[in-house]
């Protein structure tokens, strides 16, 4: 029998209203995160995790503002402001989630010439961060995603964990999209037809 693993994305400050990189009602998920984390088994914690001059962010290319797109040599990345940065308040979990119960937090995004959306693997879509042998170890078979946001973090998440041969699940109504011209309606249409499960 496979264990279910609920894998709880970057529900962090930064991401929330009043944060660098806010997500229209990041924080109104939280007590259902909270919920779901008292049920389930096993969690996991993914933690966006940037040091300061991080290339995703906007500030380092002169001539872009954040939310257009550049070329990296790992192809298109869309840059974003300054956020999440090592060991800040903005890179924090929010305040009221029940984050203790953990059994790992993923950290990522914290080369500086590489972004990382999905827990499984950096922007290249090559290098693993390690979460799919520590979940394939620990003989987890079933993943529920849940966090932030739903149209970058948690659907390159959903999209890399089926690909892994995970059973994966996204909880819609426990995530908050970014919906940058569309993205939402494009990586949700991407994920059904993956194979993810969306309730
Ligand atoms: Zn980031």
């Amino acid at each position: 029998m496979k264990e279910e693993a609920l894998v709880v994305i970057d529900v962090q400050n930064d991401f929330c209203p009043g944060g660098s990189l806010a997500v229209a009602g990041g924080d109104e998920i939280v007590p259902l995160i909270n919920e779901m984390i008292g049920r389930f088994e096993h969690v996991v914690l993914t933690q966006d995790w940037h040091p300061a001059g991080h290339s995703s962010f906007a500030s380092q290319h002169p001539g872009n503002q954040p939310f257009e797109t550049t070329k990296m040599p790992y192809g298109d990345q869309t840059l974003w402001p300054d956020h999440c940065m090592q060991g800040t308040v903005g890179a924090a979990f929010h305040g009221a989630l029940e984050w203790t119960r953990a059994e790992i937090v993923i950290r990522k995004g914290f080369r500086k010439t590489i972004d990382s959306y999905s827990a499984f693997f950096e922007n290249d879509h090559k290098t693993p961060t390690g979460l799919g042998g520590y979940l394939k170890e620990r003989g987890i078979g079933s993943i529920t995603l849940v966090g932030l946001a739903t149209d970058f973090c948690v659907a390159y998440s959903a999209l890399d964990a089926v690909k892994l041969g995970f059973d994966t699940t996204v909880r819609l109504d426990a995530c908050r999209a970014i919906d940058l011209g569309g993205t939402l309606e494009l990586m949700t249409g991407k994920m059904r037809d993956a194979g993810v499960k969306l309730i």
